[in-house]
């Protein structure tokens, strides 16, 4: 049989039951699994056999979902960790050290420009933040000796801006480096970034791919591209051998195609911690079996409310890269033919004020600190998540008082329109 394709992946890869086996993929609840011999746990603490001992370094089930996103990425390895942040922090410190720096855009989600810029610092890894819109010219000059990594979101939360996969990743590989993006609000369903030249793809599956607010979960994919060997001068942690691990050399012993998340698993996840419950994989695995149907429908609902809203004389702007007034439309077409994701974000005319009775009429979307699941919700960022700001530093920030982002679920649109239309009409009472 030919290669399957995306509908079939999201239902049926990264498991295959065999003869009278559980049909779903199992939750094995366990942290610990059973041996005859010492000798036989041996081997698999040297890497020398397949097996799992204790599950905070890894699980069945987590495993097993983590090979479906593998499929879904079209990457060789990929591993869960516990939240979006995780997942971003272990890509990162795989390859990043005391004394490294990154390059990464300032278009991304607010949780890990302060990873990158205020947690990272303060362990020696320096950065430096370009705009996703910079000229190549302006990309190389970001570059340093020590530059480890390049990092951007291919639709940034919540700037809704659109990242130029091809440029970035020819710029990053011109300097030995590998471009590592967040997937999370296209999902694999829309754009598969390792398809444009990304060698790494994190995931906050909290979002689209769990779909339904349900559990928290992060995922690195790993495209198996990257020839670590090849720039080992900048990459001892996967080219030499591993002092804490028995010796192994990543690169060496696991090739191109499994170093990447072997250390990070063996090494990071080891020390770290910072696991997926597989209850919570379990809770993820049923959403990504309807990934391929519900981003089309978040996209329908996303585009009708963003087409909608830039027919109202109160709304003053709207962000949205699938209309073609907005500045990423030309992007989006190439890189997200078939839409992005749900997320609009627009401007009311009358500021921080009209956004607050606005949002206080709807009835349908309800006021939440999240994105990317089933019930439509939204957020005025200068009243709530950037509430310490002052009007000034909000608008540096481009988050204007009057901004609201709001995240398109699965509802009937027309619910969606008529909602909107009048928490619009009471601005005007
Ligand atoms: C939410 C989000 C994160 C963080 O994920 P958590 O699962 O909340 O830790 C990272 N990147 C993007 C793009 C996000 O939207």
């Amino acid at each position: 049989m030919n290669e399957t394709r995306m509908g079939t992946k999201c239902i049926q890869a990264g498991y295959t039951p065999g003869n009278g086996e559980p049909r779903q993929i199992p939750i094995i609840q366990s942290t610990t699994y059973k041996y005859d011999t010492s000798e036989a746990m041996g081997r698999l603490f040297d890497l020398e056999d397949d097996g799992y001992f204790y599950s905070r370094l890894a699980n069945p089930t987590n495993d097993r979902v983590a090979a479906r996103i593998a499929a879904l990425e079209g990457g060789t390895a990929a591993m869960l960790t516990g939240s979006g942040q995780a997942a971003n922090f272990l890509a990162l410190f795989n390859i990043c050290e005391a004394g490294s720096h990154i390059v990464a855009s300032s278009s991304i989600y607010g949780g890990t420009y302060n990873l990158i810029d205020v947690t990272f610092k303060k362990m020696g890894i320096e950065s430096t933040f370009i705009s996703p819109d910079c000229t190549e010219e302006e990309m190389h000059a970001a570059f340093k000796e020590n530059t480890r990594a390049v990092f951007g979101e291919i639709i940034a939360n919540p700037a809704l801006t659109v990242l130029d996969i091809e440029k970035f990743a020819k710029v990053a590989h011109e300097h030995g480096v590998p471009l590592i993006v967040d997937n999370t609000f296209p999902t694999p369903i829309n754009c598969r970034p390792i398809e444009w030249g990304a060698d790494i793809v994190t995931h906050s599956t909290s979002k689209y791919m769990d779909g339904h607010g349900a559990a928290l979960g992060g995922a690195i994919v790993d495209s198996g591209n990257f020839d670590w060997m090849a720039h080992k001068d900048k990459y001892p942690g996967l080219c030499e051998p591993d002092d804490s691990y028995h010796g192994v050399t990543y690169a060496e012993k696991f090739g191109n195609a499994e170093a990447f998340i072997r250390k990070a698993t063996c090494q990071l996840m080891r020390d770290l911690g910072c696991v997926q419950a597989p209850q919570n994989a379990f809770y993820l695995n049923l959403g990504l079996e309807s990934l391929h149907v519900r981003m089309p429908r978040h996209v329908e609902n996303g585009q009708a409310v963003a087409e909608f809203l830039a027919s109202r004389p109160e709304v003053t702007k709207v962000n949205y890269p699938g209309l073609p007034s907005d500045p990423y439309y030309a992007r989006a077409q190439k890189y997200l033919p078939n839409g992005g994701c749900g997320v609009v974000s627009f401007e009311l005319e009358g500021g921080r004020e009209a956004a607050e009775i606005f949002m206080k009429h709807l009835k349908v979307a309800a006021i939440e600190t999240h994105v990317a699941d089933a019930r439509t919700c939204c957020l005025n960022p200068a009243t709530t998540t950037h509430r310490q700001m002052t009007e000034e530093q909000l608008k540096e920030a481009g988050v204007p008082a009057g901004l609201v982002r709001m995240s398109c679920g699965l509802e009937d649109k027309h619910d969606l329109i008529e909602d909107l239309a009048q928490a619009l009409d009471a601005l005007k009472a």
